[in-house]
């Protein structure tokens, strides 16, 4: 995640409400920055990733992720996590 950083940078033009579209917030944490909408009181990051920022990181993902090599912790039947099930996570 540490090298997309800089890629979606570009994508987070947002800064409007996802829910009621106002864009009047008060912060309530930084770095990240998180916002609390004025209106509907639902609390968001600002500025936010846009439409072509999600399709970019869900290509990214598709492209670089092969569930098929995932290992499948049901196989297991312990209800044990398998350690090396997380390392590959
Ligand atoms: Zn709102």
């Amino acid at each position: 995640m540490t090298k997309l950083a800089p890629n979606i940078q570009k994508y987070m033009t947002l800064t409007d409400c996802p829910y009621c579209h106002n864009t009047s917030a008060t912060e309530v944490a930084n770095n990240p920055r998180i916002v609390k909408c004025n209106i509907c009181s639902l609390y968001r990051p600002l500025p936010r990733i846009n439409k072509d920022g999600q399709i970019f990181l869900l290509k990214k993902f598709n492209d670089e992720i092969d569930l098929a090599e995932r290992i499948n912790l049901l196989e297991r039947g312990n209800g044990e996590r398998d350690p090396a099930a997380d390392k590959k996570l």
